[in-house]
């Protein structure tokens, strides 16, 4: 099935994937790096199918969402990450998942086709309601988004 995008989340929980998470995003990554399957990826292929995976406010169909399980509690302004910061392990595994996904689907890493929660609103013009997933992490400097595709490109460029 063609899916035209992937859009990163954190779940704002805690490390460990909860039921109500795994029915909101097809792939989730817990604190210790493991990747647990969610919602079946096809159910987002247009025609959207009843099951799917409810992660972006009018953005559900055709994109793909994975999910850190992170940040509860954190707050942008002033910035905190709280009780339960994206882990170095956890950003190592998104990065693998995201990349194996462009790959089987064939999507490009480009500032569209693979974004964070934070980035829907300015890069697809898709209202979102104050979300900010992604758009800071722990440790690195400036946008999240723009780390996050720089590695799954060297990741691609590696072949994976
Ligand atoms: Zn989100």
């Amino acid at each position: 099935m063609p899916m035209k995008r992937i859009i990163v989340h954190w779940t704002a929980g805690t490390h460990t994937p909860n039921g109500l998470d795994r029915t909101h995003y097809h792939r989730l990554i817990d604190g210790e790096g493991r990747t647990v399957t969610g919602v079946d990826i096809a159910k987002n292929a247009a025609p959207i199918q009843p099951g799917y995976a409810a992660h972006t406010l009018n953005c559900n169909t055709d994109s793909i969402g994975v999910a850190i399980c992170a940040a509860a509690g954190a707050t942008e302004n002033p910035l905190n990450f709280g009780k339960y910061p994206p882990t170095p392990v956890q950003l190592t595994e998104l990065i693998r998942v995201v990349a194996v996904l462009c790959q089987r689907y064939g999507i490009p890493c480009t500032r569209t086709t693979v974004l964070t929660h934070g980035e829907v609103q300015a890069h697809l013009g898709i209202t979102q309601r104050g979300k900010w997933d992604l758009k800071r992490l722990p440790g690195i400097a400036g946008s999240g988004g723009d780390w996050l595709r720089a590695e799954v490109k060297a990741r691609l460029d590696a072949g994976i």
